[in-house]
């Protein structure tokens, strides 16, 4: 065994082994991997093999894509039978709103590639002469769906990657994992000790053991899992024959259930609702290609609904049944990438569909590592999109959630009952008592419209205009024409002071500083020029600054940050976090409203547009911002918290002489819309460039930023190829649907471009949707667009220019 490697890889499941062989493929061979058993030992063996593209994510669905299409490669290059079948496969609706889901993954696919067609029952049944038509309404095919056999895939991955000058070394427990002074890492094995530059965590079953060797308590759960196999079948086998193919895989959501063939036979597998985490505090060690006791009472219902969904599966005799247990994260994509402040320590873990996302895993670690960049939109799979909030706890809540929802429509207004309320803020209760619907994120809850008094606060759920809609319009109104008031804590912010700071800010954002006492937008840059941040930065003294983002990147903002602070400097990088809480008033009488509140002149000239400075409202010292994200005259409060309570009561009691309503993150995102104003992971992703978000205006060339250099190259070579813009939708008058996120747009009969985001903006009284198109098709005057919304093709006018106060005057009254 070596004594160096540059990369530790820790388990030699699927995922452990497509990362070895990435990490090769990019160029690194002093790369070993270490197996405490046998390749495959921990979950990896008893898989199903199934595999398919479909994801929630687009960007998990390319990847899945991507894993699908590496086999035949691997398998000839290894020499290794994959067990490559590639049948395709039947997603199966039983209601309108499953075929509506079905239809907008189909529209999602589009730019991606993927080969889908919806088909009528008629013509599934065609293809799979064992499904009951009467249980469906329609069906989606994808032709890139199959399986493979995970003991084969395994072993060509770790084939693949010897043969680039990897070793695998099997039998080799890893003890422990430390990081010394300088840095780099000691893995302790049984067999000897390993010095690495980094250590890759694919302990899978045992990620969170892996993870606590260096004190991290990873958000990853074991749950039990069923599947049966029946007898050879004779339907099958008359299938296979008459039609010189094997059947299909098949998806039926409304059984829970999958189904596919395996020899001459039907492995069939659920998704129950009464389920069962697996070692939910501590893996035993002891567990090595073994299963589980079956609970078939357990999974009943789901197989009688199976059954009575395939007839002939239910009256073929059942060979085995399989409960294996396997890994998931509490939204059940994995979670991947560097460990905030651990340098070298990555995560490849919670890869709950091994055979469908491992190759994609691997690729983007892999070139995270060895490029600094995963190369593509990871953001659904990165480890930074939990926090400190995702204990043991709230993991197995919210996995066991997740589990049960496998096969369950999530739709886009839905909020999700587990493990919550978890985080709130001290006027929490003051918002259920105006009747507020509240939503979470990052585990904090926040309002998102409020319900009339007397109705219950609960939004129907729907890809359509939900019961929010007048509610929201109000609440927008209100702002537009008085004033509104929320709660605005659910931001990231961050403070950075110290000597140095002003230096080591400018080095990493694109746009100049303020000056005391003044706020700017900026992006942050990789050196890719591709966008990881996206701030408001206020400064309140020479070294002394807060930064305020989004609260979804509350842990991808300070891995970033803490990964380029200078080394024995001065300067302090701060989570706020909720030390800091936040209330907002918009509308244009917003500013009479507060002025009735305290001794400081808040008129233009003293108090100007992005003015950031203390003052004191009634009793309670704020930092007051002038701005706000509904592009109105408007203000931002950012307080302690125990001050919170105090100044709501204060400002709810004053909005009474201007008729103030309270208004929530519905109207809010909106509002934003009709001023063009992008959002972090929306419109400002990291695979983005600022010049195609059109954030020229956080760009200033007097000073160096990381990313400077790929951004003028970007100029130089002829600009952006694609832009951001906004649309203005034709919805369909019948029945109105907005877009949600992820749509294609078309032009002229081509799929061009995606959307991503959109909704009705209430006071302006039109859907929009912003989204990229090739630059050239980005020219006001350019028609010819549609958006593809639920299986319908709507016009879409350009509207580059915001559908309100194209000026700005309205925030700079
Ligand atoms: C019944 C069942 C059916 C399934 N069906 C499918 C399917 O159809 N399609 C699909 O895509 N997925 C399926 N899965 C899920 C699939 O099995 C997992 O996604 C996949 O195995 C995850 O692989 P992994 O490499 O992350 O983890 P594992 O396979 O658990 O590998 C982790 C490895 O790390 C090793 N290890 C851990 N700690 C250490 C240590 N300290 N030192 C050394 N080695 C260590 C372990 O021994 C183990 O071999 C199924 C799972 C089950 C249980």
């Amino acid at each position: 065994m070596k004594s160096s490697a540059r990369v530790v890889v820790v388990g030699g499941g699927v995922v452990g082994a497509s990362v070895l062989y990435h990490l090769t493929k990019a160029g690194w061979s002093d790369v070993v991997l270490v197996e405490r058993k046998e390749l495959t030992a921990g979950s990896t063996w008893h898989a199903a093999g199934g595999m398919h593209t479909l994801n929630g994510d687009p960007n998990v669905a390319r990847l899945q894509q991507y894993t699908v299409n590496l086999y035949k490669e691997i398998e000839a290059e290894s020499g290794q039978n994959c067990g490559i079948h590639l049948p395709g496969g039947l997603q199966l609706a039983d209601t309108p709103e499953r075929l509506d889901w079905l239809k907008m993954a189909m529209a999602r696919g589009r730019y991606l590639g993927m080969k889908m067609e919806m088909l009528s029952m008629k013509e599934a049944k065609e293809l799979n002469p064992l499904l009951e038509e009467k249980y469906f309404v329609g069906a989606l095919y994808d032709e890139d769906e199959g399986s493979v056999d995970p003991y084969g895939v395994t072993h060509a991955y770790a084939i693949c990657a010897r043969n680039r000058g990897a070793e695998v070394y099997t039998n080799t427990m890893v003890n422990d994992i430390k990081q010394r002074q300088d840095g780099t890492w000691t893995v302790y094995t049984d067999k000897g000790e390993i010095h690495t530059e980094h250590v890759v965590n694919a302990g899978g079953l045992w990620a969170r053991e892996v993870g606590r060797m260096v004190g991290l308590e990873l958000p990853v759960l074991a749950m039990e899992h069923h599947y049966l196999m029946t007898e050879p079948m004779d339907e099958v086998i008359e299938y296979n024959k008459t039609h010189g193919k094997e059947l299909p895989h098949m998806i039926d959501f409304a059984g829970e259930i999958y189904a596919r063939q395996e020899g001459q036979s039907i492995l069939l597998g659920t998704y129950e609702q009464d389920n069962r985490p697996w070692a939910a505090k501590d893996t035993p060690w002891d567990f090595v290609f073994q299963l589980l006791p079956h609970d078939l009472e357990r999974i009943a219902p789901e197989l009688e609904r199976g059954f009575a969904h395939f007839p002939a599966v239910g009256r073929a005799g059942i060979k085995k049944f399989v409960n294996g247990p396997f890994t998931f994260s509490p939204d059940g994509n994995p979670l991947v990438g560097p460990i905030k402040g651990m340098p070298g320590m990555w995560s490849a873990c919670a890869v709950m569909a091994g055979l469908s996302q491992g190759g994609g895993v691997g690729l983007s670690l892999a070139n995270w590592m060895v490029h600094g960049d995963p190369g593509a939109d990871i953001w659904g799979m990165d480890v930074a999109r939990y926090g400190d909030f995702a204990t043991l706890a709230y993991t197995n809540t919210k996995v066991r959630e997740n589990y049960s929802r496998r096969f369950r429509i999530t739709f886009p207004n839905e909020e999700l009952p587990a493990a919550r309320p978890l985080l709130t803020t001290p006027i929490y209760d003051r918002l259920i008592e105006h009747n507020a619907v509240m939503g979470a994120g990052f585990g904090l809850e926040h309002p998102l419209w409020f319900q009339d008094k007397g109705k219950e606060p609960k939004e129907d759920v729907t890809f359509y205009r939900s019961n929010a809609f007048n509610n929201v319009a109000e609440e927008s109104k209100a702002v537009r024409e008085r004033v509104g008031f929320s709660e605005a804590s659910n931001f990231a912010k961050y403070k950075v002071s110290g000597a140095g700071s002003a230096a080591w800010l400018t080095s990493l954002f694109t746009n100049a500083l303020p000056k005391i006492g003044r706020t700017v937008l900026t992006a942050m840059l990789n050196p890719e020029g591709k966008i990881v941040g996206e701030f408001s930065v206020s400064r309140i003294g020479e070294e002394e600054f807060f930064l305020f983002g989004s609260q979804a990147a509350e842990v991808h903002h300070p891995r970033w940050f803490i990964a380029h602070l200078p080394k024995d400097s001065a300067i302090r990088f701060e989570n706020l976090s909720l030390s800091m809480v936040g209330l907002t008033v918009a509308g244009p009488r917003s500013r009479d409203l507060l002025q009735k509140l305290t001794d400081t002149s808040l008129a233009t000239k003293d108090f100007p547009f992005m003015a950031f400075r203390k003052v004191n409202i009634g009793m309670a010292p704020i930092w007051l911002s002038r701005m706000t994200y509904t592009g109105d005259l408007g203000y931002e409060m950012w307080i302690a918290p125990e001050y919170q309570r105090y100044l709501f009561d204060l400002i709810m009691e004053a909005g009474k002489e201007y008729d103030m309503r309270l208004f929530g993150f519905r109207a809010l995102i909106t509002m934003r819309l009709e001023k063009n104003f992008g959002t972090w992971y929306r419109e400002y992703r990291p695979i983005y460039t600022p010049l195609e978000a059109g954030m020229e205006r956080a760009m200033k060339f007097d000073h160096e930023f990381i990313g400077r250099a790929a951004v003028e190259a970007e100029m130089k070579n002829g600009g952006p190829k694609r832009k951001l813009v906004m649309f203005k939708v034709d919805v369909d008058p019948e029945r109105p649907a907005d877009v949600i996120g992820d749509e294609p747009v078309w032009h002229n009969g081509n799929v061009v471009g995606w959307i991503t985001s959109g909704g009705y903006a209430h006071y302006s009284g039109v859907s929009l949707a912003m989204g990229y198109i090739p630059t050239e098709l980005a020219e006001e005057g350019t028609t010819g667009f549609e958006i593809e919304i639920i299986g319908k093709l709507r016009p879409a006018t350009l509207q580059l220019e915001p559908v309100l106060d194209p000026s700005g005057s309205r925030m700079r009254a």
